[in-house]
């Protein structure tokens, strides 16, 4: 009996589905031509297992569902609202939480009151949104991750950790002053979902309180995070999930967080900060951009799915099935020697587009050509997580970045094991007939966030 595996299965079971629809190969084609091959611009009818992104598109429990009649629709004081912040605290132990439409509305008020023109945010890589509102404030983001955080090829467990050298010779550079927060997210996204250590955070902590710089924590997958430490970092292996999300918030001072993500809801999001006078400023804006502070652009009912969400997402059997799921997508994808990132990240599989198409150089966008032909074949939806994502820097040049990925984005909760199968097998199609794959190039750009609208055709 020794040798036998015990699987991990999913801590739920099905009460109600959704029908999907399956598409043929023409089908496809037309549709995939229609969107300008951007896979942001498909028809979600028009698509059969749909990674572009794990954001918002979770299932919701039956104690969610539940909790969405329990909406209290006041304009003000909504009782969901208090259910929330308590929430929030007991959870994640911050003070002060203002609810937002969704993770970008909370970047948007932080970054109107912490910078000022000419600033410099260090941060673990790049995310777009969250730069682009850092920039559109005045300041200007510089990358401090762990140079392994740039090789896809190096299996370093904690590749979203800080190089704390980089830091210093910013602070060195510029002064503390001129440094209003450090940008620290956990399950580094744009990394493939690569998780910042304890031990990393508490050193940073120590650096940037001599400095008296603070730490800003994108939590978006604050729980993801917290699952790897647990399994890869000494000392955290019997904790529950629970306590080492509430540590890794104690190292920071405030939060921007899409709970559209780890906390299982389809909108929302919320800021949440320890030092009452940011508080103060944010309630101001808040009604600006947002809505009331205590509403935020929700209606009561999400307010209360997203309380009982941030519940259910720091579960220690919710979050090993869900990172399992992605684990066993990727390990099958190795066993197609397709390349992806290694370690596998938390929500999703990154695969890593420049070693899967080395003949279409970067200006061609391999990673944008890729997930389009990956549509073409099983009508599964991936999206570009390379230099069309990069953007442009202000002085209107490309960025350039290392990193050339596409996403094959795992939603929670959604899908069976069989669609894992079903996906890793389209890639392994795609891959068995890389050599006759030509590149594209860009017909249209939008001038923000060009991933999202840009339009191409084919070489
Ligand atoms: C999604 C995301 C955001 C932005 O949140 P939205 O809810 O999409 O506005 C910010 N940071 C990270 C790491 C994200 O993944």
């Amino acid at each position: 009996m020794k040798n036998i595996k015990r699987s991990w299965a999913e801590p739920y079971k099905m009460k109600m589905v959704e029908l999907m629809k399956m598409t043929t190969p023409a089908q496809r084609k037309k549709a995939m031509k229609n969107a300008g091959y951007n896979t942001f611009l498909l028809k979600s009818a028009d698509v059969y297992i749909d990674l572009l992104t794990d954001s918002g598109t979770s299932a919701m429990s039956d104690h969610q569902w539940s909790g969405m009649m329990m909406g209290d629709e006041a304009y003000a004081g909504s009782r969901n609202f208090y259910h929330l912040e308590e929430v929030v605290k007991n959870v994640y132990g911050y003070k002060y939480m203002i609810p937002t439409h969704q993770g970008r509305g909370a970047e948007n008020i932080l970054s109107k009151i912490l910078i000022k023109a000419g600033d410099i945010i260090p941060g673990n890589m790049y995310f777009t949104t969250t730069r682009l509102h850092q920039e559109l404030a005045g300041g200007k983001f510089e990358d401090i991750i762990i140079d392994e955080a740039h090789d896809p090829e190096n299996e370093f467990p904690f590749k979203g950790n800080v190089d704390l050298n980089k830091l210093e010779k910013l602070i060195k550079k510029y002064g503390a002053k001129k440094i209003p927060y450090v940008s620290i997210a956990t399950s580094v996204n744009m990394a493939g979902g690569q998780p910042i250590s304890m031990k990393n955070l508490r050193e940073l902590r120590t650096l940037t309180k001599k400095h008296r710089i603070r730490i800003i924590h994108d939590m978006t997958r604050v729980a993801e995070n917290a699952y790897f430490i647990q399994q890869k970092e000494k000392g955290y292996e019997h904790k529950p999930v629970k306590e080492i999300v509430k540590e890794i918030c104690s190292y920071t001072d405030g939060a921007t967080m899409s709970a559209k993500k780890d906390a299982l809801v389809n909108i929302g999001g919320f800021l949440a900060i320890n030092d009452w006078d940011v508080y103060e400023e944010a309630r101001n804006l808040v009604v600006v951009y947002e809505g009331l502070h205590t509403y935020g652009g929700l209606a009561g009912r999400d307010m209360e799915a997203m309380a009982i969400g941030i519940g259910e997402s720091v579960s220690d059997d919710h979050i090993r099935a869900r990172v399992g799921q992605v684990i066993y997508l990727g390990e099958k994808m190795m066993e197609y020697d397709i390349p992806i990132v290694k370690p596998i990240g938390g929500h999703g599989v990154f695969v890593d587009a420049k070693k899967f198409l080395p003949h279409i150089p970067q200006d061609n966008f391999p990673a944008q050509t890729l997930a389009s032909e990956v549509y073409l074949d099983s009508g599964v939806r991936t999206m570009e997580r390379g230099v069309v994502s990069a953007g442009r820097k202000a002085n209107g040049e490309n960025y350039y970045p290392k990193l050339e990925l596409v996403r094959f984005t795992i939603p929670r909760r959604v899908y069976t094991q069989a669609h894992m199968d079903v996906i890793a097998e389209s890639a392994a199609r795609v891959y068995e007939r890389r050599d006759k794959i030509k590149g594209m190039k860009m017909v249209y750009e939008p001038k923000y966030l060009r991933f999202f609208q840009a339009r191409f055709e084919k070489l």
